[in-house]
């Protein structure tokens, strides 16, 4: 199947006289005629369904999906973006170890990195996502785990030197984390580009209509954990809470991580994505790859049309000839990033706040990603605590806009833009 198909086809085949949709399987428990038969699951000796805070079919026919329009070997739902970020990091990296990061990720998995694991004894290095080769060696140490990126930061709008973050990862026998969510597998497949593992807040633009919280990991299969393994011992030594199983061992390459992931993690955590959570997503997928070439026309065209307005600043957008990180964008997004401008309004604070005002068609939300335009002021919302010093030092001018262009048509987009400017 080419990629177009596998939006639609992949990760489910009806039987003979089978629904033609995946079937929402809202059932917490599957029944078994004897003991034994369920014993060998427990076991993990046979595979099948028991408790769907495990697995179930309907969250495992989206994550095939997944898996095949990522490329990768196995997947995996979650309950949200931030417990795919979570467990797939969790999954290698426990009490001891040390996570060389992207300084530009989103906000929440900045903190849940630099906070919350850091509670749990997992240690953190911050590095520039334009690191050069030198600089991301320098930040590695004896128990770093793990390498962490986002292809496109949410909201810096950063592109990430995937080839070279892999690179660097493997010469230190690590595998690198991309989250893909901005780009989504239509316009960036990073396991193509030496990523192991990659991570997806689905709550983004795959559900793409801003119905249901989600999350995804996929596994390359590439990844050696035996080759490292005394790097990986969750994965290379037995597990003695699942009967002593060495996960590298009985699943191999292709099928430890996820394995491992679903059935230590997902046991103890719980943070499952429900049957229909995952219905929605997979109609979201579906139409991937129709929606996201528009979201990236209309996106460009803003881009271009604010780049040319007299009260505006600056334009963040990498499909801007004028971006830090156009030949970046060229290479890893030849097709286009996403639909996420930011751009500097002149005047600050004071101008923001008339133009927000004064939008019609774009609403005024937190969310990005969705078939709606939305726009942001960090400096009077998400941030309004910092004062306009604070803000100029975290790099986010009090009168920058963050726009999710949607799927609207541009002129519209355009004329209420230009309208809202014209009042400043
Ligand atoms: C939104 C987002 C997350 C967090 O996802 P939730 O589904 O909100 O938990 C993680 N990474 C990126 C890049 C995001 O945009």
């Amino acid at each position: 199947m080419r990629f177009n198909t596998k939006c639609i086809q992949a990760g489910y085949t009806p039987e003979n006289g089978g629904p033609r949709q995946i079937p929402i399987i809202q059932s917490t428990t599957f029944k078994y005629d004897t003991s034994e038969d369920m014993g060998k699951l427990f076991d993990l000796e046979a595979s099948g369904y028991f408790y769907s805070r495990l697995q179930n079919p309907t969250c495992d026919n989206v994550a095939a999906k997944l898996a095949a329009l990522e490329g990768g070997s196995a997947a995996m739902l979650t309950g949200s973006g931030q417990a795919a970020n979570f467990m797939a990091i969790f999954n290698i990296c426990e009490n001891g170890g040390h996570i060389v990061a992207s300084s530009s990720i989103y906000g929440g998995t900045f903190n849940l990195i630099a906070v919350t694991m850091k509670k749990m004894g997992i240690d953190v290095t911050f590095v520039s996502p334009d690191a050069d080769e030198e600089e991301l060696n320098a930040a590695f140490k004896e128990n770093t785990k793990v390498v962490f990126g986002e292809t496109i930061a949410n909201p810096a709008l950063t592109v990430l030197d995937i080839e070279l973050f892999a690179k660097v990862a493997h010469e230190h026998g690590v595998p690198l984390i991309v989250d893909n969510t901005f780009p989504t597998p239509v316009n960036c497949r990073p396991i193509e580009w030496g990523a192991d593992i990659v991570t997806h807040s689905t709550t983004k633009y795959l559900d793409g209509h801003g119905v249901a919280v989600g999350g995804a990991i996929i596994d390359s299969g590439k990844f050696d954990w035996m080759k490292h393994a005394d790097k990986f011992p969750g994965l290379t030594t037995p597990d003695e809470s699942y009967h002593g199983i060495v996960y590298a061992e009985k699943f191999g390459i292709e099928g430890a991580y996820i394995t491992k992931c679903t059935a230590q993690l997902m046991r103890d955590l719980g943070c499952i994505q429900s049957p229909q959570s995952a219905f929605y997503l997979n109609l979201g997928i579906e139409s991937s790859h129709v929606r996201m070439p528009r979201h990236v026309e209309n996106a460009q065209a803003v881009a271009e049309f604010l780049e040319n307005h007299p009260k505006v600043a600056y334009v963040n957008y990498s499909g801007l000839k004028s971006s830090k990180y156009y030949e970046l964008a060229q290479k890893y997004l030849p097709n286009g990033g996403c639909g996420v401008v930011s751009f500097e309004v002149k005047g600050g604070k004071e101008a923001a706040m008339i133009f927000m005002k004064a939008l019609k068609r774009c609403a005024i939300e937190t969310h990005v990603a969705d078939a709606r335009t939305c726009c942001l002021n960090p400096a009077t919302s998400t941030h309004r605590q910092l004062t306009d010093e604070q803000l100029e030092e975290a790099g986010i001018p009090a009168g920058l806009i963050r726009m999710s262009c949607g799927l609207e048509d541009k002129e519209d987009l355009i004329e209420d833009l230009s309208q809202a400017l014209d009042l400043i």
